[in-house]
């Protein structure tokens, strides 16, 4: 008895040390790793999954509904930036493609969304979006050893919120808005809690407030 128990638990912290290892690099590797744990954090939740390893291919099925579980890999720690924030564009793609076999899909990044792409999941039933941050909240709430420290030390914070009220951290954020397209003239200060977003880090112009 005691055995399982010990052996699921290093099987476990195996999995999450191979994805915080990959979490930042673009490579098959950090495709396997963000995909495994996202297989058993799924099974955790409830789902049943398929994993196909051929194809590095996640489904997830709850209520007899098919969720096809994409992951980008945009990620942060670009030189210019800690965050990169993907666009509408790539989930526009992938509700096409996966509209005739699959009830919905999920598509989980490294890094963040922009406000563009969250109205365009938001208005689609068939969408999930899942985050750095979501992502994190996600194991922390399923490992034992993972917290949110975890995920405010993986992205390196600059500095605090500009805004008065606000006790948030800002980083350096980067929108694309096709994969493998960075344009780093798009890159601004970002706080993580007000999402308050600051153009020119030299300059600080505020131009959003939601
Ligand atoms: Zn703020």
């Amino acid at each position: 008895m005691v055995d399982t128990i010990s052996i699921k638990g290093y099987k476990e912290e195996k999995i999450v040390t191979k994805f915080l290892e990959n979490m930042d690099i673009i490579t098959d590797e950090a495709t396997y790793s963000t995909l495994n744990l996202l297989n058993d954090i799924f099974k955790k939740m409830g789902y049943k999954t398929i994993f196909d390893l051929e194809t590095s291919t996640l489904t997830v099925v709850k209520n007899n509904k098919y969720y096809s579980v994409r992951v980008g890999l945009t990620g942060v720690n670009q030189e210019q930036a800690k965050a990169v924030e993907m666009g509408s564009h790539t989930l526009a793609l992938l509700n096409r493609i996966t509209k005739k076999v699959y009830d919905g899909f999920i598509y989980v990044d490294r890094g963040y969304f922009s406000d563009e792409a969250k109205e365009y999941a938001k208005n689609s039933e068939r969408i999930t979006l899942i985050d750095r941050k979501q992502l994190f909240q996600l194991m922390s709430k399923y490992y034992e050893n993972v917290s949110m420290g975890d995920y405010y030390k993986s992205i390196e914070v600059l500095e605090n919120c500009r805004r008065a009220e606000c006790n948030g951290k800002m980083i350096y954020t980067l929108q694309v808005e096709k994969l493998n397209t960075i344009k780093v003239s798009d890159t601004y200060m970002h706080c993580l809690d007000c999402g308050m977003k600051f153009f020119n880090k030299d300059n600080y112009k505020i131009v959003s407030d939601n």
